[in-house]
């Protein structure tokens, strides 16, 4: 019994680590899109108000991107975390989690840690839910054993 959760567990988690990836990769193709999709539009209002002469604000296009381009970031940093590996804080190479120097740039790693930590905690959050649906599903197989005995 120990054995198959044990197994059962590690799948789940291998699988919840695949599937995050995989979320997170389209999120930021998504983003990349939409970012894009603004950038047309921006370039269009730009056009239009040559054509009639009048001043245009894209400010509310520009923080739109920010925000986009913030989303985009944080995922990035996300997969690195889950990938045990983080970004270079000068170069942006992916460099090992651990490292102190990047074997690239030979820039020392200091700064980035807070950006790191704050996706960690966002993996421990997940990490949590995922342990809570693992008791779920604890629940309902002991449930479904007495089902079969009273069978
Ligand atoms: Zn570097």
């Amino acid at each position: 019994m120990g054995f198959f959760n044990d197994l059962s567990k590690k799948t789940t988690e291998a699988t919840n680590k695949i599937t995050r990836e995989a979320k997170l990769r389209v999120k930021m193709a998504e983003n990349k899109n939409n970012i894009n999709e603004i950038y047309k539009l921006i370039g269009k209002k730009v056009y239009e108000s040559h054509v009639r002469k009048e001043k245009i604000d894209v400010e509310e296009d520009c923080k739109k991107i920010d925000k986009l381009s913030k989303e985009i970031e944080d995922a990035r940093v996300e997969l690195l975390t889950l990938n045990n590996k983080k970004m270079c804080t000068k170069c942006y190479a992916e460099i090992d989690k651990e490292a102190k120097f990047c074997p690239k740039c030979g820039e020392e790693q200091t700064a980035e840690k807070t950006v790191l930590e704050k996706a960690e905690e966002t993996l421990e959050k997940t990490e949590v839910s995922k342990e809570k649906q693992n008791e779920k599903e604890i629940v309902q197989e002991e449930l479904e054993e007495k089902n079969k005995k009273e069978e």
